[in-house]
């Protein structure tokens, strides 16, 4: 193993969830839910590989249905107006999309400002372009960005800031604040942005996803990334996107053509589709996640947590602290042995260790009965 992928070992998801099967524990750590997405989505990819529509490899931008289906929904829900012919690129998930967009855009020795807990694979493909990750740390209890600081990392080698809205692991929603004091930094030290929103419809009660691109000065520096996985329950698909101006396309898709070329055929049909779902389905879909959450928090609490209530994802963070743990990893390997649960360690999501030591998040992307099931296991503690 090289020098830039030392140290980063196997995913926490991996390891958690092969955790999980070995002991038989209901498994709420690595963000899949136990129910698949609708069924007339899944009967759409049934029809697209029974009529050969992308068995074989489908055009490298992707198949034209599905940019055009991106288009509109950036439209539907943004008002946000992309050429699905120049301003959209098909992904294998939003995964391919981060790391080519990252390995497309950043020059060895850049610096790319994160906000910390971040998602792994964000590290990892940081390091992959040999660039330097600077982590903006979100705190306990509000888990909220201070700009201020954000500030104050800007140096003449940022090159990149990637936010992620609405937050894994800690359920913040950026406000429309935020992101435009965000933005302002941007144009002013002249910056790119790249914004994974892969939670950009599962945000509840007062908070509202806004697409940083949509800000003054945005569009043209702006890589949007987001994917079929967690808006419709179709984590397996691995069918993501990109939505940018038409040379930040063009570079990123350079960088996904050597990685994957293309990604799975029928499954674009049958997400083109669901894009088009009526509102009905996304609102069906966010009350049955407030109802899950509402019953992890609750559960959570009596079993003894400190509960941080998210605004989006399907993700709770919590700390350990008042149940006398001090350690979220050493708790979380101990956990399925202790009690038949499997969580994620927040720690691992962070540079600055100190900050996410007792944190552990949890996952309510499961059926009720799953919840509450986990929810007694935990209670025994
Ligand atoms: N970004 C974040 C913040 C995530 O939590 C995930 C996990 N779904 C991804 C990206 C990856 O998405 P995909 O499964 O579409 O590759
Ligand atoms: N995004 C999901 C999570 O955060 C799954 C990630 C993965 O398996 N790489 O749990």
């Amino acid at each position: 193993l090289n020098r830039r992928l030392s140290g980063l070992g196997t995913t926490i998801f991996a390891e958690m969830s092969a955790l999980a099967i070995s002991t038989g524990s209901i498994n709420l750590g690595q963000g899949f839910p136990d129910t698949d997405g609708p069924e007339d989505v899944r009967e759409a990819a049934v029809r697209a590989l029974r009529k050969g529509n992308g068995n074989q490899y489908p055009p490298g931008p992707g198949i034209p249905e599905l940019r055009q289906a991106v288009a509109e929904h950036q439209q539907r829900f943004y008002g946000l107006t992309y050429d699905p012919d120049t301003e959209v690129l098909v992904t294998a998930g939003a995964t391919e999309a981060i790391a080519a967009a990252l390995l497309a855009l950043l020059e060895p020795g850049d610096e790319v400002i994160a906000f910390e807990p971040f998602y792994d694979s964000y590290a990892a493909c940081i390091a992959m372009a040999g660039a330097t990750r600077v982590p903006l740390t979100l705190r306990a209890p509000s888990f909220r960005p201070n700009l201020d600081e954000l500030r104050a990392l800007i140096t003449p080698r940022t090159r990149l800031l990637l936010i992620n809205t609405p937050h894994n692991p800690t359920g913040t929603v950026l406000t429309a604040d935020e992101l435009a004091t965000i933005a302002e930094l941007a144009v002013e030290h002249d910056l790119l942005v790249i914004t994974d929103e892969v939670y950009e419809h599962l945000v509840f009660g007062t908070a509202t996803h806004h697409p940083i691109s949509a800000l003054p000065g945005m569009r043209e520096r702006t890589v949007s990334i987001s994917s079929a996985g967690k808006t419709f329950s179709f984590t397996g698909w691995k069918v993501g996107w990109v939505t940018a101006s038409p040379a930040l396309v063009s570079a990123v898709r350079t960088a996904k053509q050597y990685l994957t070329y293309v990604s799975a055929g029928p499954f674009q049909y049958a997400v083109a589709e669901a894009l088009r779902l009526p509102e009905s389905y996304f609102a069906t879909f966010r009350a049955n996640l407030v109802r899950k959450r509402d019953l992890l928090v609750e559960g959570l609490s009596s079993a003894g947590f400190r509960v941080f209530n998210p605004e989006g994802t399907y993700f709770i963070t919590t700390d350990i602290t008042p149940l006398g743990e001090k350690d979220g990893l050493e708790f979380c390997r101990s956990l399925p042995a202790r009690c038949g649960v499997v969580a994620i360690p927040n720690v691992v999501f962070y540079d600055n260790t100190e900050a996410g030591q007792s944190l552990v998040r949890f996952t309510f992307c499961k059926k009720d009965e799953v919840l509450s099931e986990a929810v007694t296991r935990l209670q025994q503690l």
